[in-house]
C-alpha cells in the first residue's frame, strides 16, 4: 500500500500515515455528530507513530474527560480523535483521506445512539450532483 495521506477542506493541515490503518468504522455517538454536524463519522485507527502532520497540527479541543479532537482551525474539519485510554493510537477521519476508497469501513460503533433515518439511508432517491427542483421537499 502506498502512504495514505490527508488534510483538511483549506489544506493548511496535511497529514501523511506510514502503516496501515487497523480499524476502520463509522460511529454513531452523540459527540461525533456534534463535533462534526453530520449525522454519523467514520474513523480509522493508526499507531500515533505512523502519523506525521505535515505542517501545522491541528486545533484541540477536550470533548469530554481525557478526549482530544483536533480540527483545523482555519476551515473547521474535523481531524482526528484520541483517548487518553488508547495512548498510542490515533483516529482520523476516513473523510479528509485524499482517496478515501482505500480504507472500507467494516463496522458501527455507538449504534445505541444513531439517527433512526440512518437505517433507510440507501433506500432513498440517488441524484449524482445537485438536487433538482422536483426533488426539493418542505418538511410538513
Ligand atoms: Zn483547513
Ligand atoms: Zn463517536
Amino acid at each position: 500500500m502506498t502512504s495514505l495521506k490527508g488534510g483538511c477542506l483549506c489544506g493548511r493541515i496535511r497529514y501523511r500515515l506510514s502503516g496501515v490503518p487497523h480499524t476502520v468504522t463509522h460511529c454513531h455517538c452523540s459527540s461525533c455528530r456534534k463535533a462534526s454536524g453530520a449525522a454519523f463519522v467514520s474513523w480509522f485507527t493508526v499507531a500515533l507513530q505512523e502519523l506525521t502532520w505535515l505542517d501545522e497540527a491541528p486545533a484541540r479541543y477536550a470533548s469530554s474527560p481525557g478526549v482530544e479532537r483536533g480540527f483545523c482551525p482555519h476551515c473547521g474539519t474535523t481531524l482526528s480523535y484520541q483517548h487518553v485510554q488508547w495512548p498510542g493510537e490515533i483516529d482520523l477521519t476516513a473523510g479528509s483521506l485524499d482517496e478515501p476508497g482505500r480504507l472500507t469501513p467494516t463496522t458501527h460503533c455507538w449504534w445505541s445512539e444513531h439517527i433512526d433515518w440512518v437505517e433507510e439511508l440507501d433506500s432513498l432517491p440517488h441524484y449524482p450532483g445537485w438536487l433538482p427542483d422536483e426533488a426539493k421537499r418542505r418538511q410538513d
